[in-house]
């Protein structure tokens, strides 16, 4: 605790991982002789930098850039960069952390690392984004390689921004490199489907689910929290899948729209005009309530996959969804639920799904991109879509098996945090103590 004081988010995290751990110490004592546990929760390497930046009007900005390579036993370090201004190495330790289990599950060659800035890109112009994006890279890049740490996006990080980091890299280091960084372009070495792949990734797994109690998406009424790249995609396979979205929210409130979210009026909003939830209300419909604060999980539904943000639902929310008669949660956020609110959904009999194995297919789609990068192809829509199918089914399938293999039937946190740790406590094992 002292070691890492204050990284709240971080104890959360590494709780919940070695929670589930007990069955694993007592079958695999190799573990334990070799400190596997200790060395995997400290980080490989923390790199902290300064990123000092000018604004239109000229005025200097102080940010502090991390980047945390944790754990490179699979492949080289593989996680997003996160500008929020809750960003601080707490929350960046727990990303880091979680992703090196989401992303042995993927079955990918791909360690675990994350990164980010307290920079908080809301109301900053186009040029603006860019000098920053660009001070961050002039730090940042002495630390990548496409065999070294390899980022992507996540909150606050999007096409544009990776945009900017790729062209200030490229500029720097005199490389087209396109495997160092992912979420590109599709023109200049970006895979198709990687916009979508965490939504459509979260709902292919929560189809898994549900077919493996004899059901199905058909007429199933869900909320999507939030409305960034997670959840807008999430949306779009939910209505191809047959079920119905009724809520979706920003940080300022909810909407319900009990028709069904129009979602190419959410995506004009959100990823065009990048504007709030409220005027979703005010331009789809007098049958549309936007609810200002509040908890978006008050609405009843039977699905609910919460993509915004980390312990966005708690246990007074996970008594909410219950009581309304949530059959299903899967976490297209990472650590969205906080672990008052797992254990009513796993004492409730509740399908839950964490974020470490349902919220996998953007990684597992950045390791598609990096392999196009490395064999200089470009595979179709389609193609690169049923990858991410076959790789979610897969996530699927061993989480089940790994938790009836120790004992803990259709317990999907115990089987993804089993089947990742294993996997890279091998790997670790393998290669000595390193
Ligand atoms: P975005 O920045 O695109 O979207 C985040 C969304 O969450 C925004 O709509 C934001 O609203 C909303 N939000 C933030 N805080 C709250 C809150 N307290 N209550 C309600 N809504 C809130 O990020 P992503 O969609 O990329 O990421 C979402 C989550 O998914 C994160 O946990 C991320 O780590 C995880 N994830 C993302 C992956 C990816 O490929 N992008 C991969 C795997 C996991 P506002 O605009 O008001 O802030």
């Amino acid at each position: 605790l002292r070691r890492n004081a204050g990284e709240i988010e971080f104890h959360q995290a590494v709780y919940e991982v070695l929670e589930s751990l007990n069955p694993v110490v007592d079958k695999r004592p190799e573990y334990v002789d070799a400190s596997i546990i200790e060395r995997i929760c400290e980080p490989e390497r923390q790199i902290i930098f300064r990123v000092p930046w000018t604004d239109d009007a000229g005025r200097v900005h102080i940010n502090r850039g991390f980047r945390v390579e944790f754990n490179s036993a699979l492949g080289p370090y593989k996680g997003g960069l996160r500008f929020h201004p809750s960003v601080y190495l707490g929350i960046v330790k727990f990303l880091g952390f979680e992703q090196i289990f989401k992303n042995a599950l993927t079955g990918m060659p791909i360690g675990g690392g994350k990164g980010g800035s307290d920079f908080d890109p809301k109301g900053r112009s186009d040029a603006e984004i860019m000098r920053f994006c660009q001070s961050f890279m002039t730090e940042l890049y002495r630390h990548l390689g496409e065999y070294t740490d390899v980022p992507a996006g996540d909150i606050g990080v999007g096409g544009r921004e990776i945009g900017y980091l790729f062209g200030q890299y490229k500029r720097i280091t005199n490389r087209y490199e396109s495997g160092v960084l992912t979420g590109k372009g599709f023109s200049w070495g970006g895979s198709q489907a990687r916009t979508e792949a965490t939504g459509y990734g979260t709902v292919f797994f929560a189809r898994e689910m549900l077919a493996a109690k004899g059901e199905n998406f058909d007429g199933k009424k869900v909320t999507v929290s939030g409305s960034g790249n997670v959840a807008l995609y999430a949306v779009q396979k939910v209505h191809q899948l047959g079920g119905t979205v009724v809520a979706m929210s920003d940080s300022s409130g909810y909407v319900i729209d009990e028709q069904g979210i129009d979602l190419d009026l959410m995506r004009e909003i959100k990823e065009v005009q990048r504007g709030r939830i409220s005027e979703y209300a005010d331009k789809r419909g007098a049958h549309v309530k936007f609810v200002q604060g509040g908890s978006i999980w008050d609405v009843p539904v039977d699905v609910a996959l919460p993509c915004a943000t980390q312990n966005e639902l708690d246990e007074k929310a996970a008594r909410a969804l219950v009581s309304n008669g949530v059959k299903l949660v899967a976490e297209g956020a990472n650590m969205p639920s906080t672990p008052g609110a797992v254990a009513v959904f796993q004492g409730a009999g509740v399908l839950f799904a964490p974020g470490k194995a349902a919220n996998a297919g953007g990684v597992a789609t950045s390791a598609l991109e990096m392999q196009q990068n490395a064999s200089r192809d470009k595979w179709s829509f389609s193609h690169t879509e049923e990858r991410l199918d076959a790789i979610m089914t897969g996530i699927h399938a061993r989480t089940l098996a790994t938790a009836d293999a120790y004992d803990v039937p259709g317990d999907y946190v115990a089987g993804a945090n089993i089947a990742g740790f294993t996997q890279v406590a091998d790997a670790m094992l393998a290669m000595g103590v390193i």
